[in-house]
């Protein structure tokens, strides 16, 4: 079993998969997007293809509803074995560049998300408190657990590799203006 794959408690028991499809029928996510399959995740994973499944986009679409895993009459932990290989994707630095974006955000605010002016009416329309109290307790919780969980070494890989990019898009600009 490859070594990111023990982060799952106890047996992930890809190896008993027998190619069923229920994960796949049962998946939100599949429903509306085709180039998802928690069935192919599987067995390229125990097929030792897993390098395709952590260097595709798709792997980043899961919702962590669970759904595939109550439902696989072989008992095999699809949701948790696709989010070790999100964690593995993400320490090769191949977490998505949005994720970088909510991070920053999170550095920031302490919130997952900002508060323009949309989620601030939604937020009253609901009876739900304006979160402007004590944000810089937030900030310094969310630091904490950035610390501790060594996730900034993570996301600079995603800043670094964005960067690049844009650094690269920008002097393609710049060829072309000259031309
Ligand atoms: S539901 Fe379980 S046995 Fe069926 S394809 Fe998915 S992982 Fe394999
Ligand atoms: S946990 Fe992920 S793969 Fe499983 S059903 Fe939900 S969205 Fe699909």
């Amino acid at each position: 079993m490859e070594r990111f794959l023990k982060e799952v408690p106890g047996d992930t028991g890809i190896n008993a998969c027998y190619q069923c499809g229920t994960c796949m029928s049962s998946c939100p996510t599949a429903k509306f997007d085709r180039k998802y399959r928690p069935r192919l995740f599987v067995i390229k994973t125990a097929s030792g293809r897993e390098d395709e499944v952590i260097k595709s986009d798709a792997l980043w679409s899961c919702t962590t509803c669970y759904t595939c895993q109550e439902r696989c009459p072989r008992g095999i932990k699809v949701a948790e074995m696709i989010m070790a290989m999100q964690n593995e994707a993400a320490r090769q630095g191949r977490a998505p560049e949005k994720f970088a974006r909510t991070v920053s955000v999170l550095q920031k605010s302490g919130l997952t998300s900002e508060l323009v002016g949309f989620v601030r009416k939604q937020r009253e329309k609901l009876g739900l408190d304006a979160l402007d109290a004590t944000p810089e307790v937030r900030v310094d919780v969310v630091k904490k657990i950035f610390d501790e969980t060594g996730i900034n070494r993570l996301f600079e890989k995603v800043k670094g590799r964005k960067e690049r990019k844009e650094k690269k898009e920008n002097e393609e600009k710049k060829e072309e203006g000259g031309v």
